[in-house]
């Protein structure tokens, strides 16, 4: 595995293996791996030539008062995970490699930035956006992979790179679970044993959400999710339910988008649950 730290060096990566015509897959991190990351990298390993992961903890994405300076890094052991998936190029930049210090422009993601994880994280889809707007520039993957477990993320780099015209498809992957429910997030790291089993509530409250939807509706499903979460001792950003790509009203025949957020002790963690008529995914 190759392991590159600068831009010139991931172009120069890249013009040479699209001389030789192979599929570039690109898998974009900001480290402390799990197995939702792994799960990308195999999605990624089986569709693509070649596979590019990137580690950046991007600092446009995170607000003044949000964990970036205490956020895990743990580069070492993400390389070690990285090569056993048979990684062909980890690409880890640092700040000053990808942001000049004088830069100015930035991608605007529109509405969709500002409601929900955007109303509660100013600025933080415009970082989302501005980065993987360089990474695509700089790796031109056919494929990036993304985890559904950050479902508005999604919403907001498909629509971007059909707005901006990249030529790269978007893969969205299921979100991968510990055996209690909990979806897999490096900021877990952050709870207590006891925090840690509360946490399971996100979950639960989706489940009961996604009930709720089915059997009395919108009003009653989001209630009833604030119920479960309140119930456990979180404290709630919201817990909606809205159309998948817009992020607004769900459309009464379509499939709906159950998101929570809530705080659990020093952390802050966010979840979904697609639910179509009957079934439910990720
Ligand atoms: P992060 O390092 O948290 O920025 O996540 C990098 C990528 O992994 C994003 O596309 C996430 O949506 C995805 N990801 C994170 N956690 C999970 C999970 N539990 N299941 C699936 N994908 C995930």
């Amino acid at each position: 595995m190759k392991v590159l730290r600068t831009q010139a060096e991931m172009r120069a990566e890249i013009a040479s293996q699209r001389e030789l015509k192979q599929a570039i897959g690109l898998v974009p991190t900001m480290g402390a791996l799990h197995e939702g990351h792994i799960s990308l990298v195999r999605e990624a390993r089986s569709s693509c030539d070649v596979v590019v992961m990137s580690v950046f903890v991007n600092p446009l994405q995170f607000g003044p008062s949000e964990d970036f300076t205490t956020y895990p890094r743990t580069e070492d052991d993400d390389l070690s995970a990285a090569e056993i998936e048979k990684v062909d190029v980890a690409f880890v930049p640092s700040v000053e490699e990808m942001y000049p210090e004088d830069r100015t422009t930035a991608v605007d993601p529109g509405p969709i930035g500002k409601i929900l994880e955007g109303a509660q994280r100013p600025g933080h889809f415009e970082g989302v956006c501005t980065v993987v707007a360089k990474l695509f520039n700089i790796v031109q993957p056919d494929r990036a992979f993304f985890g559904q477990k950050d479902a508005q993320q999604v919403a907001v780099i498909k629509r971007m790179t059909r707005d901006l015209s990249f030529a790269t498809q978007i893969v969205v992957c299921p979100i991968v679970r510990a055996s209690d429910g909990l979806a897999m997030s490096s900021r877990n790291a952050y709870l207590s044993a006891e925090e840690r089993r509360r946490a399971t509530c996100l979950y639960a409250a989706l489940k009961t959400g996604r009930d709720a939807l089915l059997s009395e509706g919108v009003t009653a499903a989001e209630f009833k999710m604030l119920e479960v979460l309140r119930a456990d001792g979180l404290e709630p950003d919201y817990a909606r339910a809205v159309d998948p790509d817009t992020f607004l009203e769900p459309s009464p025949d379509g499939t709906v988008l159950l998101v929570v957020a809530a705080r659990v002790g020093p952390a802050r963690l966010i979840d979904n649950l697609l639910v179509t008529s009957e079934v439910e995914q990720g």
